[in-house]
């Protein structure tokens, strides 16, 4: 069979298994055999029936004595009952709803059951057990049984079956390791590996699969990150001298002193625009550690080096402010800063600009910074000599919208700009660096001083009516307030549901004299930020929104984060929308309303109230929950997508680097390697470490 073999030509795949496959991302035979079980179940040992212990996943090797239908009397539901016996006993099993077994078993069979012993009366019973006609290699009993992820209405027998039946198509699977590599670490070659992640033959084998599995990807990771690095080490970029008498002057002129951690950060960035190949650095820092002066000292230098910036922003109303507060900063320079979003076109020192206007003075350099929305890496929109450009809140962007970004030229042929990324994604550093291999990483871990630390308070059910007391008392004194709900169905994607339901109840129940907006996924771009402008300017006391709508927004004036179904949160995502208030002068809350507060509930929960440290929170969150978890799947393409390996993998994560740095070092190009080259050149159209 060939790897490439659409799973719908195989037996027993009709156009609905097709697309529930689909649903999946499984499309081929090749893919189906890199689709890992999550876990498995142990039924490998064979215990005589009577040695069977209630409560433990065993099975059994028997006989069919008898096996017939009948209704239960009270659910008039169909119940098929067998007897069946080995030479120690016999024992009872039980199915629901699986009428047709009857025609499947008959009395004779000899059968392996595996599942759970549970005692009804005096009796022992297997309760809807796993059943397999006796044979060599079982799929679904007697053994370590894969366990996949799946999708409602694929069984987990169907695809054991599907996933077994590929694998007559292992023999066309290359190994793409070098072997030097493979012999060094010890590795299973990965047809064995691949045979063994499925239907392991004994627990050893499987850890040695698993670790073939995770080596590779981690690998491919490491040789992507490594490869972006070297690559960017040729391309040229041009030399952005630091000017160190203006950048002192310019940074005493702030209304406030660096902090230790900006001034590390700025000197990190004004090291690597001095090179003459391009910068390629995240810069992370919590919300509000004060990641755009750090950006403004570098545009600062692009523009007396007669460059120009530009400032991506993902809202326009973010796109906005970084407008208004550079237009301050740079008050006494004669830096020129243009906006340009889909809606709006402006420039410093001049009251009115057509977008027309201003695309050609951009084009002919006469704008040093240029911020805007995705409006700035639109075809229309050139520059004379870009020198920087800025993401910010970087993982709000698509992986096509950094890549283009990325991409843009310099008119010139001083090779392409320098590019700073930023987020307030509390990202732990050794799991950025894990994610970001050997790229550059500058970490704002200190507030600036003198901020009001928001008061956080769990609030039970029972002190609901309490808290929105205390809610108008706030908005009575001109306050307003967020109200965050969690999502309540798996498909309600867009919250709009979850919006919805919250924002009625508010507005009809609870404040029905107070002007509420809302803002859910579904909702146009535009139609977002007139609500986010309303709440900007105070039309609305309290704003609606789901967790999927991020209102990265300084909305000074706000006062309370309200939370609701809090403990469905991340404590990095919580600790997130915490910093949307607390920026202005007042004094500001968190309260974080739970639906069901257990003790682990409330446990978790604590640690936000003690704690206002985002990177420590997204630490702790990182031990109990998986990367992908704690800073959503949003961000898929911003962390690569694991299938098997994990991003704390640190060990395995070191020994990858190195592997992929020596062969690298060797054959860049991989030019001996054309399996594995072709592989990586496929992992990088899925993702973009930058
Ligand atoms: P973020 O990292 O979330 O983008 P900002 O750059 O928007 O944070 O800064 C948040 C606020 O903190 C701004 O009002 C800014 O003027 C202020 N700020 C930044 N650095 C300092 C500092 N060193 N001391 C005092 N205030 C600062
Ligand atoms: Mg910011």
């Amino acid at each position: 069979m060939e790897l490439s073999i659409l799973l719908s030509q195989l037996p027993t795949v009709g156009p609905r298994t097709a697309k529930l496959l689909t649903k999946l991302g499984l499309n081929t035979v090749g893919e189906l055999l890199f689709y890992y079980p999550f876990r498995y179940d142990d039924f490998s040992r064979i215990s005589k029936i009577n040695d069977l212990q209630v409560g433990t996943a065993s099975t059994v090797k028997a006989r069919v004595d008898l096996i017939k239908n009948r209704r239960s009397p009270r659910k008039r539901m169909v119940l098929t009952e067998a007897i069946l016996s080995d030479d120690s006993g016999s024992i009872k099993a039980i199915w629901f709803r699986l009428p047709f077994l009857i025609k499947i078993i008959k009395p004779g069979d000899e059968l392996f059951l595996s599942g759970r012993v549970e005692k009804e009366l005096l009796n022992f019973q297997f309760v809807n057990p796993a059943y397999e006609k006796v044979k060599s290699i079982p799929l679904h009993t007697a053994r370590l049984v894969p366990i996949y992820p799946t999708t409602a209405r694929l069984t987990q027998k169907q695809i054991r079956y599907l996933v077994k039946l590929s694998q007559t198509a292992l023999p066309k699977v290359g190994d793409w390791l070098p072997s030097p590599i493979i012999l060094r670490q010890k590795l299973l070659d990965l047809k064995t590996a691949l045979r063994q992640i499925h239907f392991p033959e004994k627990e050893p084998i499987l850890q040695r699969a698993r670790f073939r599995l995770k080596f590779d990807e981690l690998f491919l990771i490491q040789l992507e990150a490594l490869k972006i690095k070297e690559a960017l080490k040729k391309e040229k970029a041009p030399l952005i001298g630091f000017k160190e008498n203006d950048t002192k002057k310019f940074v005493a002129s702030l209304p406030f002193q660096l902090t230790q951690a900006q001034r590390k950060a700025a000197w990190e960035i004004l090291k690597d625009l001095e090179k003459t190949n391009p910068m390629n650095r995240l810069l992370e820092g919590d919300v509000g550690s004060g990641k755009t002066v750090a950006a403004a000292i570098a545009m600062f230098n692009t523009a007396l080096n007669k460059f120009q910036s530009a400032l991506m922003a993902p809202t326009e109303i973010l796109a906005q402010q970084h407008f208004e507060t550079l237009k301050k900063l740079f008050a006494k320079s004669k830096i020129r800063i243009g906006l340009l979003t889909s809606s709006a076109a402006r420039l410093t020192g001049k009251k009115e600009i057509k977008k027309k206007e201003l695309l050609e003075k951009n084009a002919e350099g006469k704008i040093d910074i240029l911020i805007g929305t995705h409006a700035l890496i639109q075809k229309n929109v050139r520059f004379k000599n870009l020198g920087l450009t800025i993401i910010d809140e970087q993982h709000r962007f698509g992986v096509e919208q950094r890549k283009k970004l990325k991409e843009m030229n310099l008119s010139s042929n001083d090779g392409r700009p320098h590019l700073l990324s930023m987020t307030a994604t509390p990202i732990p550093r050794s799991l950025a660096l894990t994610v970001y291999g050997d790229l550059d990483l500058s970490v704002l871990d200190e507030m600036p001083p003198g901020r009001k630390k928001v008061f956080t308070k769990i609030v039970p059910p029972e002190k609901r009516t309490k808290a929105y007391q205390f809610i108008r008392t706030e908005i009575e004194k001109g306050r307003q307030v967020f109200v965050i709900c969690p999502l309540i169905e798996e498909s309600d994607k867009l919250g709009v549901k979850a919006a919805t339901t919250e924002y009625e109840k508010l507005n009809e129940e609870i404040f029905p004299d107070i002007k509420i907006g809302i803002l859910h996924g579904r909702m146009p771009t535009k139609e977002k930020e007139q609500v986010m402008k309303g709440f900007l300017k105070k039309e609305y006391k309290i704003l609606v929104s789901t967790a999927v709508v991020e209102v990265g927004v300084d909305v000074p004036n706000a006062t309370i984060m309200m939370i609701e179904g809090s403990e469905r949160f991340g404590l990095a995502q919580l600790h997130q929308f915490r910093g949307r208030v607390g920026r202005g002068e007042y004094q500001s809350y968190c309260l974080l309303f739970t639906e069901n507060g257990g003790e682990t509930v409330s446990q978790r929960l604590n640690a936000l109230v003690k704690s206002h440290d985002g990177f420590a929170l997204a630490e702790q969150d990182l031990k109990f929950r998986g990367p992908g978890e704690v800073y959503g799947s949003k961000q898929s393409g911003f962390f690569p997508n694991l299938r098997i390996a994990r991003l704390t993998d640190y060990d395995l994560i070191k020994i990858t680097r190195q592997e992929a740095g020596s062969l690298l070092k060797d054959d860049l190009e991989l030019t001996k390697y054309p399996v594995l080259k072709d592989k990586v050149a496929n992992f990088t159209e899925k993702i973009h470490l930058e």
